[in-house]
């Protein structure tokens, strides 16, 4: 609960704009108590059929306090009010008229304001879980899951508007006119008001109760809806393997599993909390009965008026009516709370390491690469992705790593930018740290393409600029006829600007591939890192890449984890791992001679190129 009302502290940064608010609230629950008093003297008018506007005026004159005696009615202004009983009741009734108009316009003025200030606080709320999102380290994104912190940033975050409305809008407005229901009651009776406040302990304990079952209820709740949206978003994006392995009825199945969890928290929480209302309601009826034989005891022995008994009644159920929808509210707090309590998770997170202004900028690579005896295991894994990998590479030398399925080709090739930080040992860059310098200037001089390559909804010429800015048409065009793109690129109506779809939904694997080596290439990367980059192309025009990567290659130094022989033979070096291990590194020719793990690999896995053939 800690957590929502610091996320509720925020809305003070608003601070006019909350002042104004409240002031509306208190101004407008005055003005209910203001009329609570006019109506009653309109009661007493009509029972009592004595009285005119002066009597009125008077009888405030006597009932005013002794400190609030200058606010009494100088006696000129009392002769001037009309005499007529009906008359006095038109009087009445038009200044009710106009301080209703008044008190609803204030009212909206507030729900106005508050709504505005709730909202731009989820705004800002909304935009740091996102900023905080996209600067977590990899590992620890890959530990909640990405569908979590969607749901998170989404769906939490709207049932923490809800709550914060509540209390902002709703129950300060509520709590105001039940405030001044209670004292309009006071002021007629107090005796029968003092029994009404009795009951106020026992309602407390209900909603504690209560409330902290629908906490619990409503942290479950979000839990599976972000398992919703896990499961939804996976199906959906694989929804060209889903169709072609007619697993449409799989999906909706474990959908619906999750669905129907996901609907008994959400039943739960709200059972618990209509449960609250007949039990508050229960407990006003026992107060009404002990009020009722009260007063009808104080009527009968002529200690109080029948005008006094129907107005205090009267107000004790404007202020009941006015805090009964404050349980509910309560309510939509405390899911809020859950709610706020997930976000923070979020917000509070280490963000990833490597980005403090004070660390030195690593200089442009010139000199060599060093795994020094590194130990990865990814978060949650049972077994290490890396174990004591040793490697040196020198500036210029392009390295190929081959290795079966899950060797560890590509873990070790995400040390590099420091995607992951390893575990035991360190990567070196030029006989530095990585982690000893900014990622920042470390990731700026590496060109990282892989075989799930990333393209966003925007023109080609955006996508090949990605993370270069200040690139030039010229520079692009560049870039893509090095990476053999510019001609599919020229083909296509509309060239560079043409947009391409989601996840590169318009472009063959092959073009996504080109655009992505072109983007790198645009980088001018000290180090390249191929990952199975050209897994999509066909062997055509792979052989035209390989033969552009190579004369990019020069003066960089370039790890590839290649699934082609001539890749491999255009290396320099030749590293062979499994589980995990470096086993063996050398040529083509000496590694066939004496690797076994080499030679399957050699047989079963690198794809020879028409050259070859
Ligand atoms: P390769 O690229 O050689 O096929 P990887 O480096 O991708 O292999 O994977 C090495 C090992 O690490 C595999 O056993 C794989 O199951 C495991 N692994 C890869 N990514 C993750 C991850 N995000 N979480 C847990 N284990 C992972
Ligand atoms: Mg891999």
């Amino acid at each position: 609960m800690q957590e929502f009302w610091q996320f509720a502290r925020r809305m003070l940064r608003q601070r006019a704009r909350v002042a104004l608010a409240l002031s509306c609230a208190a101004i407008s629950a005055a003005g209910l108590g203001v009329s609570l008093l006019g109506i009653l003297q309109i009661v007493r008018i009509i029972l009592e059929q004595n009285q005119n506007l002066r009597d009125i005026a008077r009888r405030f004159n006597d009932k005013l306090p002794a400190w609030l005696d200058f606010a009494s009615l100088p006696e000129n202004i009392i002769l001037a009010l009309p005499e007529g009983q009906h008359t006095a009741v038109i009087w009445l009734v038009a200044a009710l008229a106009v301080l209703t108009v008044f008190g609803e316009a204030v009212g909206f003025t507030h729900q106005f304001l508050s709504i505005r200030v709730v909202h731009s606080t989820i705004r800002d709320i909304r935009a740091e879980a996102f900023s905080r999102v996209v600067r977590l380290p990899l590992s620890e994104l890959v530990a909640r899951g990405v569908a979590d912190a969607i749901s998170r940033m989404v769906n939490d975050t709207t049932v923490l508007a809800v709550g914060l409305t509540a209390l902002l809008s709703k129950a300060i407005a509520q709590i105001g006119k039940g405030i001044a229901g209670l004292v309009a009651a006071f002021f007629f009776d107090w005796r029968m008001a003092g029994i009404a406040i009795l009951t106020a302990p026992a309602l407390y304990l209900v909603i504690r109760v209560i409330s902290r079952k629908i906490r619990r209820a409503s942290r479950k709740a979000l839990e599976s809806q972000a398992d919703l949206y896990e499961a939804s978003t996976e199906a959906l994006q694989a929804l060209r393997v889903v169709k072609v392995h007619t697993t449409e009825a799989h999906e909706s199945a474990r959908f619906d599993r999750i669905n129907a969890e996901s609907i008994r928290q959400m039943v739960k929480a709200k059972t618990y909390r209509a449960l609250s209302s007949p039990l508050n309601e229960a407990l006003a009826l026992l107060a009404l009965g002990a009020i009722v034989i009260l007063a009808s005891g104080f009527i009968l022995d002529g200690k109080l008026d029948t005008p006094d008994f129907i107005m205090t009644l009267g107000s004790l159920g404007i202020a009941a009516a006015s805090l009964k929808p404050l349980t509910g509210m309560i309510h939509q707090i405390n899911e809020a709370g859950a709610a706020a309590t997930r976000i923070s998770e979020i917000t509070r997170a280490q963000p990833e390491a490597g980005h403090d202004a004070r660390l030195p900028a690593l200089d442009r690579h010139t000199r060599s690469i060093t795994m020094d005896n590194i130990t990865f295991t990814y978060p949650g894994a049972d077994e290490p992705a890396l174990r004591e990998v040793s490697l040196t590479i020198e500036h210029g030398e392009t390295v190929a790593i081959v290795g079966p399925n899950g060797s560890g080709k590509t873990t070790l090739l995400s040390m590099v930018p420091r995607l992951f930080d390893v575990d035991e040992g360190a990567v070196l860059i030029d006989d530095r740290d990585i982690r000893e310098v900014s990622v920042e200037s470390l990731r700026a001089q590496i060109g990282v393409v892989t075989q799930e390559t990333v393209i966003f909804r925007s023109s080609i010429r955006d996508n090949i600029a990605y993370g270069t800015a200040r690139a030039t048409l010229e520079q692009i065009k560049d870039a893509a006829r090095k990476a053999r793109a510019s001609d599919f690129i020229e083909q296509r109506p509309g060239g560079y600007d043409a947009i391409v779809g989601e996840r590169g939904a318009t472009l063959s694997g092959g073009q996504c591939q080109r655009i992505a080596i072109a983007r790198a290439v645009l980088r001018d990367p000290a180090i390249l890192i191929l990952d199975e980059a050209t897994s999509m192309i066909d062997a055509d025009s792979e052989a035209k890449i390989a033969q552009a990567i190579q004369e990019f290659t020069r003066g960089r130094t370039c790890l590839i984890v290649a699934h082609r022989l001539s890749t491999v033979l255009g290396a320099d070096r030749i590293v062979v791992m499994d589980s995990g291990r470096i086993v063996d590194q050398g040529s083509h020719d000496e590694l066939l001679e004496r690797s076994d793990t080499y030679r399957m690999i050699a047989q079963h896995q690198l794809v020879p190129t028409q050259a070859e053939t």
